[in-house]
């Protein structure tokens, strides 16, 4: 069984005091004054016994702070079981798709993530359209964050998963990946779309999965588009792993959900790293 964690988040110049207040009550266990160190996220990763992690850039200034492209590419660097993943902000970016191409040839980046909420556009709005068109070339998949989050300068109304039906039917060759799987509130959403599109897919991560079968209580029929993700460091990465195990579904939809689906999306089977 493979197990991959499709969502995690390394610090180069520290994040917003919000931020860090928040990290440090979930996980006292790092200093998040100072760049992280790859010791210590692999570290954590073989605790929790996960071959592979998605690492986000973050270019999200009003509300988390910046995470580079670059310091993300060379981080992952250190070991091929991390797999770098761009942050272009629309908003920020006179050129989103040049960036973009720039992120995956030069940088060796393998997928986009953007945070509509925390960089203030709508993931159906025309304008960002050049991006997916550049994903679609580039053959990588783009993960949005969705749902609410509690950190100042978010906009939540940007988090509603319904634009991305638009995004899903206009770009049939996307993979689209829901971080957080329309967490809060339009988790009915979320789920419906995974199920309409087949390019759209749920990512459980800052979910507690004690409450995994109550959001999605056809959890294991739809295991073939649920991909697991912790938010590290803002989890217990072991103990999260520990619960998935032990969710009332099948055993091949918990493989599924730890790795085989994501697998696939990154394309690792192809690889000898599967
Ligand atoms: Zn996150």
């Amino acid at each position: 069984m493979v197990t991959i964690d499709f969502h995690m988040h390394i610090y180069e110049e520290p994040w917003h005091s919000w931020v860090i207040e928040f990290l440090e009550k979930i996980n006292p266990s790092l200093d998040y004054t100072k760049p992280v160190k790859p010791e210590y996220l692999l570290r954590d990763m073989d605790e929790a016994g996960i071959e592979y992690g998605v690492i986000f850039a973050e270019s999200t200034p009003q509300v988390t702070g910046i995470v580079s492209n670059e310091f993300v590419s060379n981080f992952c660097s250190k070991s091929d079981r991390l797999i770098p993943f761009a942050s272009v902000n629309p908003n920020l970016s006179p050129d989103p798709a040049g960036d973009l191409e720039y992120c995956v040839k030069e940088l060796g980046m393998r997928g986009l993530k953007l945070l509509p909420s925390y960089m203030y556009f709508y993931p159906n709005e025309k304008r960002v359209y050049s991006l997916y068109e550049k994903a679609v070339e580039l053959k990588i998949p783009v993960i949005f964050h969705t749902g609410t989050s509690v950190f100042k300068n978010v906009r939540q109304k940007y988090a509603d998963p319904l634009y991305l039906d638009d995004v899903a039917v206009d770009f049939p060759e996307l993979k689209i990946i829901m971080a957080h799987s329309g967490r809060g509130w339009w988790y009915d959403t979320a789920s419906m779309l995974a199920r309409i599109h087949e390019n759209v897919y749920l990512e459980i991560s800052g979910l507690p999965p004690k409450k995994l079968l109550d959001y999605f209580p056809n959890l294991d029929n739809l295991s073939d588009k649920v991909i697991f993700g912790s938010d590290w460091p803002g989890c217990r990465l072991e103990k999260l792993v520990e619960d998935i195990k032990n969710l009332s579904i099948s055993e091949e939809a918990i493989r599924k959900i730890l790795g085989e689906n994501a697998a696939k999306i990154l394309g690792l089977k192809n690889t000898k790293d599967f």
